[in-house]
């Protein structure tokens, strides 16, 4: 292994807050790299390819927890249904509803996050906070007795101005506050705030992070 991913998890996890919990994103990267980890006490994985984690899930301890991360299509869900511990990355109704499905289906809770789209990227996936609003609104997810809405997750720009990335994060956490307020003020799960990645998750936590994403940080870049 030519990436000292214990030293490099150990070294991230020093600079996390004891509410702050790493998702160790190890797509495109070899299951020595995420056994490394694991033996260092890392538990929680992301990954964003059906096919990847499905093999990195038959080669790895069964006390894994995973999270999907990337955007998932409705057709893939029944793959990753059995053991998904978190979808991160929900972003339409039809989603959730399908997610809703599978989960019955094997007679599961899969917990997931709403994905905001803030940065100014012009990206297909997450949902604006207008939308958003709406589909909270409209109450289908309340008739999905599987699916459990945990929080929000988002990414921000891909940009040197951390003025910018700050005022993303400041968006969302301000949002958290207005859907926790409105529909979840009750509900003890609804609390994850998953923003921050290997380049900006030390403004991330000062915004309020819960749950940071950290990939090439660990394990250096990715061989695609
Ligand atoms: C790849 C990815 C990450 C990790 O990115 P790094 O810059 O390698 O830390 C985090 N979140 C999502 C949604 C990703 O796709």
């Amino acid at each position: 292994m030519d990436y000292d991913v214990k030293g490099n998890l150990r070294e991230v996890i020093a600079t996390l807050p004891d509410n702050v919990r790493l998702v160790a994103i190890s797509k495109y990267h070899p299951v020595e790299y995420l056994k490394a980890a694991y033996d260092e006490g890392q538990r929680i994985f992301g990954e964003s390819h059906v096919q990847e984690l499905d093999r990195k899930v038959g080669e790895m301890p069964g006390d894994v927890v995973w999270h999907f991360i990337g955007h998932l299509q409705t057709n893939k869900v029944k793959y990753i249904a059995p053991y998904i511990s978190m979808i991160e990355a929900v972003d339409s109704l039809k989603l959730m509803q399908e997610i809703q499905k599978q989960a019955a289906k094997h007679e599961r809770v899969i917990d997931i996050l709403l994905e905001l789209h803030i940065a100014e990227e012009s990206t297909k996936y997450g949902l604006t906070l207008d939308a958003c609003r709406s589909l909270l609104a409209e109450g289908k997810w309340r008739e999905m007795p599987n699916v459990r809405i945990c929080g929000l997750m988002m990414m921000a720009s891909f940009t040197d101005d951390e003025d910018q990335i700050r005022r993303e994060f400041t968006t969302a956490a301000n949002f958290f506050d207005e859907v926790k307020s409105t529909y979840f003020a009750d509900a003890e799960h609804f609390r994850e705030r998953s923003w921050g990645m290997s380049d900006d998750y030390p403004i991330a936590i000062e915004c309020r992070s819960t749950m940071v994403r950290v990939g090439t940080k660990i394990f250096g870049p990715r061989v695609y």
